[in-house]
Order: C-alpha cells, then structure tokens, then sequence
C-alpha cells in the first residue's frame, strides 16, 4: 500500500504559507523552504514557507493592532466562534488525523483521538470564555472598597512541539482567543501542516484577521528571540523540552513576560503488590505506548513491587511483543515511527548504555540504520545512574525496577527533578491517597494510566514546568489581575 499517496489529499489541503493578518502570505525574503516529511517513509510531504525574523514582526504587528479590538469583543462572541471551530474541527476529524499520521507518525486512531482530545478544549473555552470573574472586597479598615477585574494579558507568543500537532495548540489557543488575546502561534518545525489547516479553519469560521497569526520556520531561535525582544508581546506560552524552556524562561527576562511553561517529564509508574495486575499491565501499555511514547506524560519509570515483579514483567512483555509497527495509515498499525532518525537512534543509544550499567534486556530491538522505527524495549535491573532512567526517554523504551516497600517505592519516584505526573496502582485505597499526596508531580493517575482531559488543571512541578492547562485554572494563565479601589460608601 502507497501510505503516503493514501493521505496525500488531506495533506494537499494544508495551506503552505504565513498566516499574517488574516492573510496567507510568502515569507518577505526569498529563500529555500521548510521541508515537511513522513517519518515513517522519509518522503516529502510538502515544502511551505520558512519564516524569518523580519516576518515575526509582521506577525506581532498585526496580533498587536488586533488586540485593541478583539479584546473588547463580547466573550459570548468569543465563545461561539470557538464552538464553531469544534464543530467545524469534528466535521473533518478524519482530515486532520491523515494529516497528523502524515507529519508525526502516529496511528491513524491515535491521531483520531488527538483530534477529539484537542478539540475538547475548543468545546471547554468556549464554555469558559463566558466565565471570567472577578470578587469585590471590603478592606479591612473599612476605608475603601476593591473590585478584581480580569483583563487579558495581551500579545501572546505560543510556542508548540511535534508530539500532539493539533491539541498541543488548541490547548493554548483556546484560553487564549476565550480570554481576549490575540495570538503569534510558532508549531514545531516536524509538524507545522496540521497548524496551518487548523488556522485555515480558524479563518473559515470567522475569527477577525490578526488574532490568530501562524509563522512556520527553521530558525526557531532566531524568529522566536526576534518576537521575545519585542515588547508588544506580554505573554509566552511554551511546550517542549526543558533544555529550550529554561533557555525561554532567561529570554523572557528582558521583557517580564507572563510565561507558562509545559516541559518534560519522568513520570513513575508505580505498582503496589496489592494491585490489580491485570489493570496495571493494561495501563501500563496505555501511559507507555500512546504517542509512541513520545509523550512528556508517557511513564518514564516502572518502580514494581517484588512480590508481583515477575508476573507484571511477564504480562507485560507479552504486551509489548504484540505490538505490530508499521505506517501509521495502515490499519494493521499499534505502533508507528519514532519523529525521526535522531530522536531513534538516540533512544537506542540509551538502550545500549543501560545495558551495558547492568540492565537485563527482556526486550530489546537492533533498528535498521535509517529507518524512525524502534520496536517495544522492556528493560529489567536498571541502574539508577543510566540516563534511560534519569533523563526523558521519549521512546517506546520500558525501564523497570524492583522494590521491597512502599516507602522505597515512593522515595525512588519522586527522586528526579522532573514532576509533571506519577501513575500508582493498588486496591488498597489508603495507600493510594498517601501515594497521590507524596508524589512530587503535577498530575497523579490512580489506577488510571491516562490523565489528559480538557477540564483538568495539565501541567508540572519542578523542572516540568511553571502554569497550568486546561479547565478554569488554564484560562487564569491568558488574564491580568487588576484591583479598582473605591472610597467605602
Ligand atoms: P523542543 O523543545 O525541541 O521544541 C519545542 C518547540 O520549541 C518547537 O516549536 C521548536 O521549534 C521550538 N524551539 C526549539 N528551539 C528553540 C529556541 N532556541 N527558541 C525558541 N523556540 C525553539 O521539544 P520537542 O522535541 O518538539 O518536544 C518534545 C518535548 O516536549 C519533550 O521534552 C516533552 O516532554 C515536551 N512536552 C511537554 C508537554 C507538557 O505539557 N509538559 C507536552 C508535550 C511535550
């Protein structure tokens, strides 16, 4: 079966330009353009415009003028646009997941799901949008009487990586254009097809020229710092790896940026030998596997109690072995491409390097140079010093690690400078509450090894990052807080 051709018209239907005050413009200089590929193949999917820093100030030029209107438009009529977009998203569900399987890899029924999860968060703000309150205060020597007002912050740069395509801008976009700011929106540079038909749907359903603005460039750090110098710009919400966001985060210095940061992870999955082994087998496939693992919520670590070890990594195994890799167009598909060559070879790097600190290789995989492929790695005895339990794997790699009480388990989960999410299994409730209390994580799954939902508050502790996505608490990241102080009547 030709993949590639088999998705090539919903590909053909991604604009190729800038979206730059409501219109779709080539970048101001000539030059090469950005390249677009199927990870799973290597073709090329497209060749669309490579942005420059001159471009980014057209970009900020026109999110700044339309501010100035937008920000006062009616929050219902925010609102009804974003619920537009949902329903105009839902209706080409199918589109944009042969988009997302195109440029990322995914299955196309994972791709399907990202297409419902980011949606969600169009239908949620839409809801929200109408929400935004404020509390009135009698100060406490009765002198005077405040009144809180959210305002939107402003400008706001939202800076978005390949893993989730489209619900990894819908999450930013959504509060943002709910809460009244306009915004410059800058997708990976892996993926940038699916953020331009989702901005082309934006333009579709009416949302006014410059409150939503798209650059697509190679130069990431050079168009980014151009926008982050700009003091137009009061905001930056941020997706990606903790090396780029603490780079960000200094950036953001010079101008006092509001920021929200959604870095990476090491998520623990913890199973108590009081689990349900067959439940904790299945969700340990889920928080593993989905994405490819190539999620910042993938668990990152198996801490496992000994008693059960043996059955758990057995079961598990099995699982894992059953895994059939391939493009994700085809229907046969769990299990497509990692993003690229690079980030492959890297994770077998790690592989290779655990092994040789002492880890028994249950499963493992000898790639094909030149392929994005990597079967399912299942690793047993791995040393706690190995960088594949250290740092993000970001690959279908399974670490594991045995342990002999509850409190080393949870003293060995927490033991890592990320904290976006911790997964703890048991039918013992008690201990799940202490469990979900003393992990060091932004987000904890109980029995559960998916978290993501629109209506939750997404995001880190530690080095995972700074803020929050989703529900009520995501839309507070796009809103000032301004206090008007009367006389007491
Ligand atoms: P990345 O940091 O390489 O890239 C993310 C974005 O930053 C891309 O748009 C990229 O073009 C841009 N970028 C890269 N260098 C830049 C620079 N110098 N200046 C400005 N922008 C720059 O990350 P990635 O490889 O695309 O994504 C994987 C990472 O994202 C993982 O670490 C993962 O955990 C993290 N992630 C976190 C969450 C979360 O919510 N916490 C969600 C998804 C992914």
């Amino acid at each position: 079966m030709n993949t590639t051709a088999l998705l090539a018209p919903a590909v053909g239907a991604a604009p190729t330009q800038l979206l730059i005050a409501g219109d779709w413009r080539d970048p101001r200089t000539e030059g090469a353009p950005l390249v677009v590929t199927d990870p799973a193949t290597g073709a090329t999917l497209a060749e669309i415009a490579d942005a420059a820093p001159e471009d980014a100030v057209d970009a900020v030029d026109a999110a700044a003028t339309a501010f100035d209107s937008w920000s006062r438009t009616a929050p219902r009529y925010r609102g009804e646009l974003l619920r537009a977009a949902y329903d105009l998203l839902m209706a080409r569900a199918g589109a944009f997941a042969s988009v997302i399987t195109s440029e990322m890899g995914k299955p196309l029924a994972e791709s399907r799901a990202e297409v419902a999860y980011g949606g969600e968060f169009l239908r949620w703000y839409a809801e929200e949008a109408v929400r935004a309150t404020g509390t009135t205060r009698t100060a406490p020597d009765g002198a005077a009487f405040h009144t809180t007002i959210r305002q939107p912050v402003g400008p706001s740069l939202l800076i978005t990586p390949w893993n989730f395509p489209l619900a990894m801008l819908t999450r930013k976009i959504a509060p943002a254009l709910a809460a009244g700011c306009t915004v410059v929106v800058k997708p990976a540079e892996e993926t940038p097809l699916t953020a331009l038909l989702f901005a082309n749907l934006l333009v579709e359903v009416g949302v006014p020229p410059g409150v939503v603005n798209v650059l697509t460039t190679s130069r990431p750090g050079q168009v980014v710092a151009r926008m982050l110098d700009d003091h137009r710009i009061r905001k930056l919400s941020f997706t990606g790896s903790t090396e780029v966001g603490r780079r960000l985060l200094a950036a953001s210095a010079n101008g006092v940026l509001r920021t929200s940061m959604e870095l990476g992870g090491n998520a623990p999955f913890v199973v108590f030998a009081d689990a349900d082994l067959d439940a904790a087998v299945e969700g340990a496939v889920v928080a593993k596997l989905r994405n490819g693992g190539q999620s910042c919520v993938a668990a990152n670590r198996f801490i496992v109690d000994r008693r059960v070890a043996d059955e758990f990594v057995a079961a598990f195994a099995d699982r894992l072995r059953a895994q059939v890799v391939g493009h994700g167009a085809d229907p046969a598909t769990t299990l497509g491409p990692m993003i690229n060559t690079r980030q492959r070879d890297r994770a077998a790097g790690l592989v290779r390097d655990a092994i040789a600190d002492g880890a028994t290789p249950v499963l493992s995989d000898d790639p094909e140079p030149g392929t994005a492929f990597l079967r399912p790695v299942l690793l047993t005895d791995v040393c706690t010093d190995s960088a594949v339990w250290r740092e993000e794997v970001f690959a279908p790699v399974a670490p594991v690690r045995v342990v002999d009480s509850e409190e080393e388990a949870l003293q060995l989960a927490s033991d890592t400078d990320a904290g976006l999410v911790g997964f703890a299994w048991s039918r013992d409730a008690a201990r799940l509450t202490r469990a979900a209390h003393a992990l060091e994580c932004g987000m904890v799954g109980l029995n559960r090894g998916l978290v993501s939902d629109a209506s939750a508050p997404f995001g880190g502790m530690k080095q995972s990052g700074l803020g929050r996505e989703g529900s009520d608490v995501g839309m507070q990241e796009y809103l000032e807080t301004k206090y008007i102080s009367h006389p007491f009547p």
